[in-house]
């Protein structure tokens, strides 16, 4: 299923409006994440992994800039940078999963 989140299409096993998922949708878990490899927005990694043809890639070092969040409640993309520094949404203040953060790593490098 693909859903559109203002101008934004998420891919993968997507089952709301809000970017959850089939492997995330508890109430918090309402990021997709843009991924370098293929230039699309998924909710999570294994969503990328069951519907790309690909590896996925992680966002280097040098790319903390770029803006690859996007809160599925208000559609506001976060840089990076800006999104490892907060627990909420900048504009609709929706707290983001901070169980997110032990999976970092298989995004950021
Ligand atoms: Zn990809
Ligand atoms: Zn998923
Ligand atoms: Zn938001």
């Amino acid at each position: 299923m693909t859903v559109a989140v203002g101008a934004h299409l998420v891919h993968g096993a997507v089952v709301d409006a809000q970017t959850r998922c089939a492997h995330w949708a508890g109430p918090l878990d309402v990021l997709a994440i843009l991924f370098p490899c293929c230039g699309r927005w998924y909710p999570c990694h294994s969503c990328h992994e069951e519907d790309a043809d690909h590896p996925a890639r992680r966002w280097p070092a040098d790319a903390r800039g770029t803006h690859a969040l996007l809160c599925g409640v208000c559609g506001r993309t976060s840089s990076i940078d800006e999104y490892l520094a907060a627990s909420t949404c900048a504009r609709c203040g929706g707290a983001f999963n901070p169980n997110c953060r032990l999976h970092h790593p298989l995004y950021f490098a």
